[in-house]
């Protein structure tokens, strides 16, 4: 299908053109999606039967399980030789026990980690585009592990892709003028405590923060959207930035044609989803942020979020989106202005 669209079109596309235009095209490669290329749904399905397995424990924040679920991904960027955003080899933000404990719980959580990778800008490198995706579910209960698949296993795998697509032109000399941290922060089922933490003791100063994608959900389809599963929702595109939510649109038009579906990006919609992700955190900051989600489905918050109940395909595509999105917003000339920003 994608083979005979790219033959397609490169067809029409020189039978229009002057040969001047064919060769400009040839010196003038797509690098984005040469490496948007490099995220498949198979690697996607082999980090997410393994990162929302049983072996993970629902990945309860300060638990063995959440444990391995950071050892998992710190593994993964010194494979890649993706840097850490601390130094050397400590990809773990420390979030103490303290902080976690600020609000009385029944059960006090123990100390936790946010796990931070990094890649510097070739031009702009104090500069920083964050992706994030929160790395913890809900543990077990009741002696059922809520394996967390979509929630939020499916943003965690789309960054480790979307890390690995960087990497790749980084090491052929094509890196992101702008530096990016990929972010996945403990705590959100806690009460987006790991994003909250971060963004108050910021590793980058929040003033050079250009933008948060965050990335909860995104591997499932709603009862809304059952005919047609290509859509996302986007929410908070247009809230602080004109530019970031044009950009958004047209990037989504030239590369992934998702459906965006804004429903929950209405102020009055009674579910809040803007409040309700990590996103938020930085959105307070006034960092212009998107959020990307997928919506509820009947494994919300179950022990039956697993992975064999992702679509790999639509996880592929809808990372892609986040990722032709940030390397727009690392690449262009000029960062992204946050003209809607509260004084
Ligand atoms: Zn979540």
């Amino acid at each position: 299908m994608k083979k005979i669209f790219f033959i397609a079109s490169a067809i029409v596309f020189s039978a229009c053109g002057t040969n001047k235009n064919v060769a400009e095209v040839a010196n003038t490669e797509d690098h984005a999606a040469k490496y948007a290329a490099t995220i498949t749904a198979k690697e996607l399905g082999t980090h997410l039967f393994t990162y929302a397995s049983d072996e993970f424990e629902g990945r309860n924040t300060g638990e063995p399980g959440q444990k391995k679920a950071i050892a998992y991904l710190k593994d993964f960027y010194i494979s890649q030789g993706i840097a850490s955003a601390i130094g050397g080899d400590d990809y773990f933000q420390e979030v103490p026990a303290e902080f976690l404990n600020k609000r009385k719980r029944q059960e006090p959580l123990k100390d936790s980690e946010n796990v931070v990778a990094f890649i510097k800008g070739t031009e702009k490198p104090n500069e920083i585009v964050v992706i994030s995706a929160h790395l913890d579910h809900e543990g077990i209960k009741n002696g059922k592990i809520y394996n967390g698949a979509d929630d939020d296993g499916s943003g965690t795998v789309a960054i480790l892709e979307i890390a690995q697509a960087f990497q790749m032109a980084t090491k052929a000399g094509k890196g992101p003028k702008r530096s990016i941290l990929f972010l996945h922060v403990t705590g959100e089922e806690k009460g987006l405590l790991g994003s909250q933490y971060y963004t108050e003791n910021p590793i980058f100063p929040i003033a050079n923060t250009v933008c948060d994608l965050n990335i909860d959900m995104i591997g499932r389809t709603d009862e809304r959207h059952k005919s047609d599963p290509n859509y996302v929702y986007l929410i908070g595109s247009d809230k602080l930035s004109t530019e970031l939510h044009k950009l958004s649109e047209e990037i989504n038009k030239k590369y992934t044609n998702i459906n965006l579906d804004y429903k929950y990006n209405d102020e009055n919609d009674p579910n809040r989803f803007y409040y309700r992700s990590d996103h938020y955190n930085f959105a307070k900051f006034n960092v212009p942020i998107i959020f990307y989600f997928n919506g509820t489905h009947v494994d919300y918050h179950k022990p039956t979020d697993t992975p064999d109940k992702i679509n790999y395909e639509l996880l592929e595509n809808r990372a892609k989106l986040v990722f032709h999105t940030a390397w727009q917003v690392a690449n262009r000339e000029n960062r992204i202005v946050a003209d809607k920003a509260i004084k």
